[in-house]
């Protein structure tokens, strides 16, 4: 992150605007917006601002500023057309700690402006860092539009409500569960559609009901699959409920950039599975789960893939089962899935293969306990998990158990982030190609005639 995005209180503050053409104005028009007490200072005025200042809007000094006039103030925004005045404004400025914006030369300053929608109450400033003025503009005009202007309304009303939710729910977690409520509730519409007092009134009536309920809020387990690592795979239900999770419990397959979109403010549980180092052994995780839920969180066990292939998700919800704790799961894409189709290599396909297999490659004393013949099977697709360890023991045992041993494989590792990287060869050869290359896990295992496909499909590059 290069800058820290915050909103500034500046109401009733002294703000400093130094210039008086078009481009000071706009930003004396935002600055007044926000409540500042603004003074401008500059050789001359353009209209706008002259009319502000005949009607005693903002304070005008005619003439060159000073380092005094600088000093103690809110903020200051350099926006004269003299890029030598500009910079030593910034430059007396940042010595001295004072906010200052450079309008021509946003890496002057200690801030950047960003792109606003004003939906007041409700504010979204979209910042590109200065890289490109055009494209925060551009997600400007989506969000405009995908974001009702009774948006503002929608937060008027919560801002009104906030102390009465205070009185009735003495947690902040109590107070978020019920505007989670209320925002996924039918006052949202109410308030879309112009009918503010039906809104209102339909919240008065549940924070009467909950005075009257001792309700206690229980707990509940989402079991989420996050797929196999490019975030734009999350299925919506998925971000939906790591937006609303007070505690995730996360293992080392979840990426980072999925992890950066779970709520900011949620507990964050690393319960990491490196190969054969299980961090926390399942049976833990088990019920620590258990445990959590029944403290009344709301727990995200978010997974990497799906929960339900080779993800231990059965065990997991098995014993919040027998503890009485409710949950839901959440399916996912999974890493053969993924890994298919960012590789180009369809799973199935009407000239090569007819059935595909999801094989565990985990390697257990030295071996896999596989049904060998049911795998070595023409016009069928294996997919191997967890098989770079055991990539030897596959090869040698598919060939033993009749696959021609120029039957071609393909390693996909990482697949679907940007260190995406694959191999192909064929069964004979593979392990030794593997031992001379830098191949890590997670890397899932593709076997059958399919892979040759990917010379053809390979569609997705970095
Ligand atoms: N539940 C997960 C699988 C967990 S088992 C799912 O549905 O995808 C862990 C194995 O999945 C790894 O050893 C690897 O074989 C595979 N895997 C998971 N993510 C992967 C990825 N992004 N690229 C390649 N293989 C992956």
């Amino acid at each position: 992150m290069d800058f820290l995005p915050i909103f500034l209180n500046i109401r009733e503050r002294p703000c400093l605007v130094i210039g008086g053409g078009n481009v000071a104005e706009r930003k004396v028009s935002l600055l007044l917006d926000a409540g500042a007490r603004v003074t401008v200072i500059s050789t001359e005025l353009c209209d706008n601002l002259k009319e502000l200042q005949e009607q005693n809007i903002i304070e005008y000094r005619q003439g060159e500023y000073t380092e005094d006039d600088l000093s103690g103030k809110a903020l200051v925004i350099a926006a004269t057309d003299n890029h030598a005045v500009n910079e030593s404004i910034s430059s007396w400025a940042n010595q001295h700690n004072v906010p200052v914006n450079v309008v021509d030369n946003p890496d002057l300053g200690s801030f950047i402006m960003p792109s606003i929608i004003d939906r007041s109450p409700v504010q979204i400033a979209i910042s590109t860092g200065g890289s490109s003025p055009v494209l925060a503009r551009t997600l400007r005009s989506k969000l405009e539009s995908m974001i009702p202007s009774a948006y503002g309304r929608l937060g008027e009303l919560m801002e009104e409500n906030r102390e009465m939710a205070k009185q009735v729910f003495s947690s902040v977690d109590e107070r978020r569960y019920f505007w989670e409520r209320i925002l996924s509730g039918p006052v949202v519409e109410m308030v879309m559609a112009g009918q503010d007092a039906r809104a209102r009134e339909y919240l008065s009536q549940e924070f009467k009901d909950a005075q009257n309920k001792q309700h206690h809020d229980v707990g509940e387990v989402y079991l989420v699959g996050a797929g196999p690592g490019d975030p734009d795979l999350l299925t919506f239900r998925a971000l939906r409920l790591m937006q609303q999770a007070d505690v995730v419990v996360y293992d080392r397959l979840v990426s980072k950039q999925i992890l950066d979109l779970v709520r900011r403010d949620a507990d964050r549980i690393y319960v990491g599975k490196e190969r054969s180092n299980h961090a926390v052994p399942q049976e833990d995780i088990n019920h620590l789960l258990a445990r959590l839920g029944k403290e009344g969180k709301k727990v995200c066990r978010l997974k990497g893939g799906d929960p339900f292939i080779f993800g231990r998700g059965g065990e997991e919800i098995d014993t919040l089962m027998q503890q009485e704790v409710p949950f839901q799961v959440v399916p996912a894409v999974t890493a053969a899935s993924g890994a298919a189709s960012y590789a180009g290599i369809p799973l199935t396909h009407r000239d090569y293969s007819q059935s595909v297999v999801f094989a565990t490659g985990h390697l257990k004393d030295g071996s896999m306990n596989l049904n060998w013949d049911g795998l070595a099977q023409p016009n069928q697709t294996i997919v191997f998990y967890m098989g770079l360890q055991g990539l030897d023991v596959i090869c040698r045992e598919l060939i033993a158990h009749g696959m021609p041993s120029d039957t071609p494989i393909a390693l996909v590792q990482k697949a679907t982030t940007p260190e995406q990287k694959v191999v192909t060869g064929v069964l004979e050869s593979m392990p030794q190609a593997v031992k001379d290359s830098d191949i890590k896990p997670p890397t899932l295992i593709i076997v059958g005639k399919v892979v040759t496909l990917h010379e053809r499909l390979n569609w997705f590059q970095h």
